[in-house]
């Protein structure tokens, strides 16, 4: 799920309409924004597959720190309150921590069984048991319910906000495409060569990120 989780930040616009889109983008993709780090510093592990039996190439083999419930509703609860603490909103700190946790749903939809409800630290409990429903076996199902889901946020976000100038209308319509763009490559281009590549590519997300600061800035509530 890439497309999906952008969609729940533009979405997100409606019910926060004062938090900014790239707040929104941080708190909707945050546990995939942590993932690379992790990934990087050997906290976590993925397997990329080579034999083009899988769609995506990836096997999620141990990501509890980022991926597992228990972890992703802390991370929400730490969001929301960092928020809470800067901006004292409290409308704002509940729509952020929910779109963490949101994350993690539309992940539970489509990846396979591989997400933990808890990571490893718990004593006198067993392994965790790894949920998923794997809809990525259905990629044309896959690929429509992430384009719903874009498509739905996106109209959301335009219909709560206006550009005030040029720029507000270019670099979101630019973000959008971009965004279908890495998508689409995802999709059907090759898996990546390593793992260093794949969490490097993930740490680039940041920068959508920003473009969500940057589009936001050159918009205002459509009701000004
Ligand atoms: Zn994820």
């Amino acid at each position: 799920m890439f497309l999906g989780h952008f969609g729940i930040g533009f979405g997100a616009k409606a019910a926060a309409p004062k938090v900014s889109l790239g707040t929104l983008f941080l708190a909707a993709q945050f546990i995939d924004l942590l993932w690379p780090t992790l990934l990087l510093l050997g906290f976590e592990r993925v397997n990329i597959r080579t034999d083009g039996k899988q769609y995506p190439p990836l096997d999620f083999v141990y990501y509890p720190y980022s991926h597992s419930l228990l972890a992703v509703i802390i991370w929400a609860v730490l969001f929301a309150a960092a928020y809470y603490a800067i901006r004292r909103s409290r409308a704002g700190a509940v729509v952020l921590g929910l779109a963490v946790i949101s994350h993690w749903l539309l992940d539970l939809i489509v990846h396979y069984p591989d997400l933990p409800l808890y990571p490893p630290v718990l004593p006198n409990i067993g392994a965790s048991p790894l949920l998923g429903f794997a809809v990525w076996s259905s990629p044309v199902i896959e690929m429509a319910l992430e384009l719903s889901i874009f498509a739905l946020g996106v109209w959301l976000y335009l219909r709560t906000t206006r550009a005030v100038n040029a720029t507000g209308k270019w670099a979101l319509w630019s973000l959008v495409v971009f965004l279908l763009a890495i998508h689409i490559g995802n999709t059907f281009g090759p898996p990546p060569p390593n793992f260093t590549a794949l969490a490097w590519v993930g740490q680039a997300q940041w920068l959508l990120v920003a473009w969500g600061y940057w589009v936001d800035k050159h918009r205002v509530l459509a009701t000004y």
